[in-house]
């Protein structure tokens, strides 16, 4: 964060604020270890801080400590309202625009708080008036370790402040393999491990989960997926009737789509899955090398992210859809060839 918003934070946490803590809509591991983090070093200073997911989370993160506390903007609507509408201060964290809340954008857009950013994703819009938006960073966890180290703090993080944010990193670098992953990023973990984080037990807890029904879904997405090696791309469909036979749960699909990736000369991956009840297609799109994910899901597809690491969604059917991104492919071979 640079100085002037540093001193602009300080100042306003200098006597105990309402604060509102944001992840985004359908929030991974990053966006839940961030706002736990830095709710309780919040919570640990002073400040009546809570967290407002615009939705459910997977059931995998529902270990990470103070996750009990998060109130959901859908189940526990009037709650969460009050709560947005009584803060001195908001912080939205690991998102820039404020499509990303859902159904939450109309009350966070009429909040009287002071608003904090806290991201690491490509073109941030200018809701808040103190940023802290770094696209070099791995994940928004680290930038929370940054961010508590900048306001003096460091030795504040306590072992539970230490694994939320360890995950966030985990699960955002593909356990410490994308290629935002830098020498800082590993630095920034080995001091959390000093302060307390178990990395080998967040691994299982995150990644050792699976249910024979997932496992059978993922069988299903891998049989269904379509490999177009004139364009370096995979892609995978999955419609509400197959998670439906398989019992899909929240969360079920994590990390399917890079499986498109482990093919030889392969390098955009994509996968399509059906959401009947906001009649949508959710799309994440994954690349390695130059090809940006982000600029073709912010172009095409309602959506953005990084340059390896994006999402989007489609209103219209399957057929629709793919015929879409498929034509779409040629106006990028040279891109994708290269
Ligand atoms: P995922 O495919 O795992 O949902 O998301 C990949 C990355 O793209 C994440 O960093 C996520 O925050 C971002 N992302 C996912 N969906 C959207 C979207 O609809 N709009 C934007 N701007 N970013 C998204
Ligand atoms: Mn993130």
């Amino acid at each position: 964060m640079n100085l002037e918003h540093l001193n602009a934070l300080k100042k306003l946490l200098s006597s105990p604020k309402k604060i509102a803590i944001i992840p985004h809509k359908n929030p991974d591991g990053d966006a839940i270890g961030s706002t736990l983090a830095l709710w309780h070093y919040l919570s640990n200073n002073g400040h009546s801080a809570t967290i407002v997911a615009p939705n459910d989370f997977p059931k995998f993160l529902k270990w990470m400590p103070g996750a009990q506390q998060i109130l959901n903007f859908e189940r526990e609507n009037s709650q969460s309202k009050t709560v947005i509408n009584e803060a001195d201060i908001v912080f939205t964290l690991d998102f820039n625009h404020l499509g990303r809340v859902g159904q939450m954008s109309e009350i966070l857009e009429s909040a009287q708080a002071t608003f904090v950013m806290v991201d690491h994703h490509q073109e941030p819009s200018d809701y808040a008036s103190i940023m802290y938006s770094d696209v070099s960073m791995s994940s928004t966890c680290e930038m929370v370790y940054v961010l508590i180290n900048q306001l003096d703090d460091e030795n504040s993080i306590t072992p539970d402040m230490a694994n939320c944010i360890y995950t966030g990193i985990m699960t955002d670098t593909g356990s410490f393999k994308f290629a935002a992953t830098t020498s800082n990023t590993h630095r920034v973990v080995a001091d959390l491990m000093d302060k307390g984080a178990e990395g080998t037990e967040i691994h299982h807890r995150i990644y050792d989960t699976n249910s024979p029904s997932r496992l059978h879904l993922l069988g299903c997405a891998l049989k269904n997926m379509v490999i177009l090696n004139e364009y370096a791309t995979a892609y995978i469909t999955l419609s509400q009737d197959e998670l439906d036979k398989y019992n899909y749960q929240k969360g079920d699909t994590e990390g399917f789509v890079n499986y498109g990736l482990t093919l030889d000369g392969i390098k955009f991956a994509v996968i399509f899955i059906e959401n009947k009840e906001e009649g949508i297609f959710k799309i994440s799109f994954r690349s390695v090398g130059d090809f940006s994910v982000n600029d073709f899901a912010r172009k095409h597809f309602n959506g953005g992210g990084h340059t390896n690491a994006a999402g989007g969604r489609s209103e219209d059917n399957i057929a629709d859809t793919i015929a879409k991104f498929t034509a779409l492919l040629p106006l990028y071979k040279n891109q994708l060839q290269s």
